[in-house]
């Protein structure tokens, strides 16, 4: 599907070109007048924030807990935008959120985790999005599954939306986690290899759940060239109606935007000699670490035919074990992390026993 070529960078939405990182902020929901428009006017301060969020409607994984305000907290939205001129933005799940969103004259929408994980509610909501073409905001879904969030974006493109741009706002954790949500950031990386003139913001609120990780996963976020941050930011945090502990004050929020540093991901003409001489640096060890992965399978395949003809079985539990421990035990030694080698010696494995099954399966003239 060719959709990677039509984004409108998330900079470019609006009249007034923003300058990089482009960073949306405010209360995780709409709770009441006074609340929004007390959050709006303390970030409206804030130079770098131009578009403020407020969840209208609450998708709350289990009932029973603050469900948003509804569509009477538009209008309060409205006096946002009147009174601060920033841009505002509301989480949508239905065609009935977008027809009201539209009427009201919200300025960006959202799609959140929980219904990028539906392709249907991706649909409808695409469909009703045809005539407005507003800007999308799409989350990552609840599940690590990067061709989910894929259609989403597609879906929302397929109907001529130009203005989209991603959110990676971390995995659902099964265990407990020191995180609210686990930032994959492999996926998201994937999701820039996929659609490179796509916007991908960052979402370091929920992925934390915890104001006290915000800032480490903001500029992890920046390191590997996010064009932006969402945030959560209420004025009374302790009070919030939901996601009390990840939502900082406005003043929290300013000195944090201060401390962080906004990367390029261009180079310059100066830069780009010395990375140039690094990269054929890494160019030659890649192709020579691939050469003696190929030596290594072919030895593999040999001993795999020894191992057929005398009938040993293919893994040898003691072998493996010690294979894991010598190479530990050396990777350590030249500053290698442990973790690291186990995971490149599993994969090498277990390539191996592929390798050496088909052989066996080969000489015993079964098909596999
Ligand atoms: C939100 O942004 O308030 C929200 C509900 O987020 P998510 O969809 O990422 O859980
Ligand atoms: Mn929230």
């Amino acid at each position: 599907m060719e959709t990677s070529n039509n984004f409108i960078p998330i900079n470019n939405w609006f009249d007034n070109e923003i300058k990089n990182p482009v960073i949306i902020a405010g209360p995780c929901s709409a709770e009441t007048e006074l609340q929004v428009l007390n959050t709006a006017e303390a970030i409206s301060k804030i130079p770098n924030v131009k578009i403020f969020r407020a969840g209208v409607w609450k998708p709350r994984t289990r009932p029973g807990s603050f469900e948003g305000a509804g569509k009477k907290a538009l209008k309060w939205l409205q006096k946002v935008q009147q009174i601060t001129k920033l841009k505002v933005a509301v989480e949508v799940a239905t065609q009935q959120h977008v027809k009201e969103c539209i009427d009201a004259g919200i300025d960006v929408f959202w799609i959140g985790a929980r219904t990028t994980s539906n392709p249907f509610s991706v649909q409808q909501i695409a469909e009703v999005l045809k005539d407005s073409k507003t800007p999308v905001l799409i989350k990552n879904p609840i599940n690590p599954d990067i061709d989910l969030w894929t259609g989403a974006i597609e879906r929302i493109a397929q109907v001529g939306v130009k203005k989209i741009a991603a959110v990676h706002r971390g995995f659902y954790p099964f265990e407990k986690t020191t995180l609210r949500n686990i930032p994959k950031w492999e996926i998201a990386i994937e999701l820039m290899t996929r659609f490179p003139k796509l916007s991908i913001l960052c979402d370091p609120s929920h992925i934390s759940g915890n104001t006290k990780y915000i800032k480490e996963i903001s500029q992890k976020a920046f390191d590997l060239t996010f064009d932006g941050l969402m945030l959560e930011s209420h004025i009374c945090p302790k009070e919030a109606f939901s996601d009390k502990k990840q939502q900082l004050l406005p003043s929290e929020l300013k000195v944090l935007l201060d401390l962080l540093q906004f990367r390029q991901s261009n180079l310059n003409n100066g830069l780009l000699d010395i990375f140039e001489s690094f990269r054929s640096k890494i160019d030659s060890i890649d192709f020579q670490l691939l050469e003696l992965l190929s030596q290594r399978m072919k030895v593999v395949e040999d001993i795999g035919g020894y191992k057929s003809h005398n009938n040993i079985s293919i893994l040898q539990l003691r072998r493996w074990k010690q294979i894991i421990e010598t190479r530990v035990d050396y990777g350590n030694k030249l500053g290698l992390d442990n973790i690291f080698i186990k995971q490149i010696l599993q994969l090498i494995h277990d390539e191996s026993i592929k390798k050496q099954t088909e052989v066996v399966y080969k000489n015993n003239n079964k098909k596999i």
